[in-house]
Order: C-alpha cells, then structure tokens, then sequence
C-alpha cells in the first residue's frame, strides 16, 4: 500500500506551539508528514534571524519534547530560487514524494494548484500569539516569547544567544538607517 504522504511548508522563524499544532494535526490525517524549512538558505536578518540549521536543531528537539515519531516526519531545507515559475518542480526534487501540500501561504497555494497537487488549508490557531512575526516582535523588545514556543526552543534559542542576535541585528538596522539619513 502506498504511504500518504503531506507537505507543509515554512520558514520556522522560530518554530513555536501553532508550528506543533498544525503538525500534530496534519499526522492525524497522512501517514507521513515532509517539513520543508523554507528560505533555509536566509539567516541574520530582522525577518530570517535563524539559520537553517538552527531551525531544524529547533523542530528535531520540539518534535522529540512532544514525542512525536521520528518514523513519521522528514526534514528538509528548502532554499529560495528566483523562479517562481520553476519552484514546485524545485521543492519536489528535494521531498519524498507527496500527494498533497498544507498551506495557508497564497503564491504556495497558487503554484502548487497549478501543478494539479491538492493544497488543503489547515485552520490557525491562536494566531495572534503563535506567530513567528509576534514571536520575533517579543524577543526584539524583551517580552514574554517563552509562553509561545516549546521547552525545547527555548534552550536551542538560548544556545545560540537568538535573542541577543536579533536585538544586535536591529540596532544595526537602526543605525545604517540612521547614517544613510545624514
Ligand atoms: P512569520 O510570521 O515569520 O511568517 P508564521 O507564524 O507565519 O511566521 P511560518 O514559518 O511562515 O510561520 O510558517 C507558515 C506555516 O505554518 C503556515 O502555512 C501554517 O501552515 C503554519 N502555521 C503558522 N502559524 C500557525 C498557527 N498559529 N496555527 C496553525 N498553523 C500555523
Ligand atoms: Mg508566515
């Protein structure tokens, strides 16, 4: 019998508790989920601040705290390519083969539907809070992020001293932008 296979993809700047959700979710419906880490190749900005390394030392540590069989998942860094035209073909010669994509993402539901491949829409959860973008925003100003994200995240992000990189990164930001006004 063939494996049903699903597709989700993201970028996993941080990973946190909806990127858990919707991948617990997901298993209860596919045999095997494939995480493609998108833009794997970006790091070391106000958007990307994580490597895509670190992002999948982060989802390999949060899916072991959550005892998620490691049978079960494949992780694979998906670099950006300038083609969108060109990208479905791209993201299938680095995946198992799958036979359907969860993705809330508007240009990935476009490419992949024009491909003939099913793209379901998973429901978000909380996600006013469990959102990378809101997660970045609290480590930037010194908020609670640790309620948002898994145990495990937590250590890997202060391992590698995330939150300093991310406040150094935007001074940095912050100042170039300055000197360009001057
Ligand atoms: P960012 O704000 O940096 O874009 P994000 O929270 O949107 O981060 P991504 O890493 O871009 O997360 O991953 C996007 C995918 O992750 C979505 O297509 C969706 O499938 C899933 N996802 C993200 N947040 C949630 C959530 N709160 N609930 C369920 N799924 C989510
Ligand atoms: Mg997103």
């Amino acid at each position: 019998m063939n494996e049903k296979r699903g597709l989700l993809i993201g970028r996993i700047q941080p990973l946190h508790n909806g990127h858990i959700k919707v991948i617990q979710e997901t298993l209860k419906e596919v045999d095997e989920i494939i995480i493609g880490i998108g833009s794997a190749e970006k790091s070391h900005t106000d958007s990307n601040p994580f490597t895509g390394g670190e992002r999948i030392l982060m989802l390999s540590k949060a899916l072991r705290e959550y005892n998620v069989d490691a049978s079960k998942y494949y992780i694979i860094p998906l670099e950006d390519i300038s083609c969108n035209s060109l990208w479905v073909g791209h993201v299938k010669m680095l995946t198992p083969p799958f036979s359907k994509v969860y993705s809330g993402n508007s240009l990935v539901k476009q490419l992949f539907k024009e491909n003939n491949i099913t793209v379901i829409q998973p429901p978000l959860f909380n996600r006013t809070e469990y959102s990378g973008t809101e997660v970045r925003r609290r480590m930037l100003n010194d908020e609670d992020w640790h309620s948002l994200v898994p145990k495990s995240v937590v250590k890997v992000i202060e391992e590698i001293k995330g939150v300093q990189r991310i406040q150094n990164l935007h001074k940095k930001e912050v100042s170039e932008l300055n000197n360009k006004k001057l």
